[in-house]
C-alpha cells in the first residue's frame, strides 16, 4: 500500500528537494509514500554515455533519445506495474485537482521529466506516457512540474492532511474558488473580520462562505463555472 512514485530525470539530486520537508516529508518518513530518482543517464550506453542529440529536421536545442529513454523505463517498470506513465510536457492535459485525486487513489506513478527541447516522440506513443503539463508556460525541465504534480498528490493521501475535513472546501475540491480567510486580532490595520465569521451563527457562516466563493469564481475563474455547466469542456 502506498504511493510508490519513481522519477526519471537528468537531476535526480533535485529529488525529494521540498518534498522532504514539512506535510509532505511526513509521509515519506511515515512510508504513505515513496519517491524514488533514477539518473536516464545511467541507461545511456557508448563510451560518452549521450542522453540526447540533434533534432532530426533541424532546429535549435537537443532532444532525449527514444532508446535511452525508453531503456529506462523499461527498467524500473516491472511486467505487473500498472502505474500509470506520465511524461510532463508544456503540450500535456493541464493537471487538474480530478486527476490528483485519481492518482492519489492509485499505487503511485512512474514521471519522466523532460529537458532540452523535449523528448522524441516514438518512445512517447511505444511507451503509452500520458503528458501532463502545470499550465500554460514553458519551464526548462519537468522536474519543478514533478515536484509540483507529486506535492498535490501527497497532501490528498489519506492522514497527510491533519484535519480529514480541510481538503473538502478547498478551491476547485467543489469547482469553485475557495472563500477568503480571516483570523486573529479583529482589527488589523483598520480592517475589521466581516462580522457574520464572529457571529457563532454556523448556518450564516456557511451561507456567507458559499456565496463569497461563487463571487470570487465568477469574477476571477468564470472557465470554472462554465466547465460545470458543460462538462464536455
Ligand atoms: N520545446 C518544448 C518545451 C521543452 S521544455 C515545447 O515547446 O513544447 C523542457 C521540458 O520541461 C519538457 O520536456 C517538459 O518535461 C518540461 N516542461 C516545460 N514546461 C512544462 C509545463 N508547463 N508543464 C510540465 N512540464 C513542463
Amino acid at each position: 500500500m502506498g504511493f510508490h512514485a519513481t522519477v526519471l530525470t537528468l537531476y535526480p539530486e533535485m529529488f525529494p528537494g521540498h518534498l522532504g520537508g514539512s506535510l509532505a516529508g511526513r509521509a515519506l518518513t511515515r512510508g504513505d509514500a515513496t519517491v524514488e530518482a533514477v539518473n536516464i543517464r545511467d541507461h545511456a550506453t557508448g563510451k560518452h554515455r549521450n542522453v540526447d542529440d540533434t533534432p532530426a529536421g533541424g532546429g535549435a536545442g537537443m532532444v532525449l533519445r527514444p532508446d535511452v529513454l525508453a531503456r529506462a523505463i523499461d527498467a524500473v517498470c516491472p511486467e505487473d506495474d500498472v502505474r500509470p506513465r506520465i511524461l510532463m510536457s508544456p503540450r500535456g492535459r493541464p493537471l487538474t485537482q480530478a486527476r490528483v485525486r485519481e492518482l492519489a487513489a492509485g499505487p503511485g506513478a512512474v514521471i519522466v521529466c523532460g529537458r532540452f527541447e523535449g523528448v522524441d516522440q516514438r518512445v512517447i506513443e511505444a511507451r503509452n506516457l500520458e503528458e501532463i503539463s502545470i499550465g500554460d508556460y514553458v519551464l526548462s525541465g519537468g522536474e519543478p512540474a514533478a515536484l509540483i504534480l507529486l506535492d498535490a498528490v501527497i497532501r490528498v493521501l489519506p492522514g497527510v492532511m491533519g484535519n480529514a475535513d480541510s481538503g473538502a472546501h478547498e478551491s476547485f475540491e467543489t469547482g469553485l474558488l475557495e472563500h477568503p480567510h480571516y483570523t486573529r486580532p479583529q482589527v488589523f490595520e483598520g480592517r475589521e473580520i466581516p462580522p457574520v465569521l464572529t457571529s457563532g451563527n454556523h448556518k450564516a457562516v456557511a451561507e456567507w462562505r458559499q456565496a463569497q466563493a461563487l463571487q470570487l469564481t465568477r469574477n476571477r475563474r468564470p472557465d470554472l463555472i462554465d466547465r460545470d455547466r458543460n462538462p464536455k469542456d
